[in-house]
């Protein structure tokens, strides 16, 4: 499968889209909010550039999208005029950078009343607000997306542990998954199943950053935010066993004769959550960048209203994986499959609760 041409978020604003069902992406972002926005002020203090590169690496759409740019701007604005003491603030360049089938144009609809609301939050009587130039760059950042040397920020968050393709080293001769019964990473899986996934996030990780390393201008820094797990083991109660719930999901239905069981064999999906050693050890091998700080953290549960843990868990997962599936399986079986989900996931938390780790990353370039 293409995953460049095939792979979005749910788009629009629906119930099922990702604008409505990112809300734990968010509190990922907002809990290390806080270095994101130190990292970009010292630099900012550091290189007072006139005008600022900013970009944001796998934007998707929804409010998630925006609400950092101006978080960003907001802040650099602030220390222009209270720390730096100058007249005017820089010009802001902000790229949003997506796969081409993002819904790139429900954030471009959004922009209007953006610049509005950035405009009269950051007027002052004695400067003018600040100039923003935000464009959408679609394509993957698993190559050069931007001219050399013309940014100084680059954000990316929720993003990296997608990989450019499903490794192709899970495929024997014939075509065939050997990673048969398992959608991912799984106790039943091969180790060549581990050594596959493990070695396409070091093709990929190294691509990203070559490519990133000459966008950015030199002590220009990176903020990078991505699912991770704890330590070498890959199945803990983290992020692979969301996967593997899933794959449980799938073969219920494959029982009832929904899903062809050679169709559910075939799937396989192109996410990897690294550990701390081994994104550290790319970054050195590559040399690039010297990484300023590494930090694991989990997110505190989400008790909404009126929705259960899974149910919530089982909309999220389905606006970041619709897409594939539906090109996979077809639309037909989502209902069914996202119910048997999210009552798995509720089950699972029932006995033990499940923590996904996220992991956070601050690199400038040498
Ligand atoms: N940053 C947002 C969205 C995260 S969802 C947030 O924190 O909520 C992950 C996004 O990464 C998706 O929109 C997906 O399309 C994008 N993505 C995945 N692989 C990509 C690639 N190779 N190049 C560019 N974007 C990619």
């Amino acid at each position: 499968m293409d995953v460049e041409k095939v792979f979005h978020m749910t788009g629009g604003v629906g119930v099922t889209s990702y604008a409505q069902n990112s809300s734990l992406q968010k509190k990922a972002s907002d809990k290390v909010k806080h270095i994101t926005l130190d990292t970009i002020q010292e630099l900012y203090r550091t290189t007072t550039p006139k005008s600022l590169g900013i970009a944001d690496l796998g934007c998707s759409s929804g409010r998630n999208t925006l609400s950092i740019v101006r978080d960003l701007v907001d802040i650099i604005v602030g220390t222009s005029r209270r720390i730096m003491q100058t007249t005017a603030p820089p010009e802001f360049r902000v790229y949003l950078n997506d796969l081409p089938t993002n819904d790139f144009n429900t954030i471009f609809k959004a922009l209007p009343d953006f610049y509005r609301e950035l405009r009269r939050v950051t007027s002052c009587e004695s400067t003018p607000s600040p100039s923003i130039y935000i464009a959408g760059y679609p394509g993957t950042f698993y190559g050069r997306l931007f001219p050399d040397k013309c940014l100084h920020f680059i954000y990316s968050s929720n993003s990296l542990h997608w990989l450019s393709k499903v490794p192709p080293a899970l495929y024997n001769k014939q075509g065939r998954s050997i990673n048969k019964g398992c959608i991912y990473l799984s106790k039943s899986s091969p180790q060549m199943v581990s050594q596959a996934y493990f070695e396409q996030f070091q093709e990929d990780f190294h691509l990203f950053l070559r490519s990133r390393s000459e966008e950015l201008v030199t002590g220009g820094r990176m903020v990078l935010i991505m699912l991770g797990r704890r330590d070498l083991d890959h199945f803990d109660r983290g992020n692979a066993f969301l996967w593997e719930l899933l794959t449980r999901s799938f073969k219920i239905l494959v029982s009832q004769g929904e899903v062809e069981e050679d169709k559910f064999d075939a799937y396989d999906v192109h996410f990897y959550a690294p550990s701390k050693d081994e994104l550290e050890d790319e970054v050195r091998r590559e040399g690039s960048f010297e990484m300023n700080r590494i930090e694991m953290f989990e997110i505190d549960k989400e008790v909404g209203e009126g929705t259960s843990y899974g149910t919530a868990v089982a909309t999220a997962v389905r606006a970041i994986q619709e897409s594939m599936l539906c090109h996979h399986f077809g639309e037909e079986i989502l209902d069914n499959l996202f119910e048997h989900y999210g009552r798995l996931v509720d089950e699972e938390m029932a006995i033990e609760e499940i923590r996904p780790i996220t992991l956070l990353v601050v690199l400038s370039k040498l």
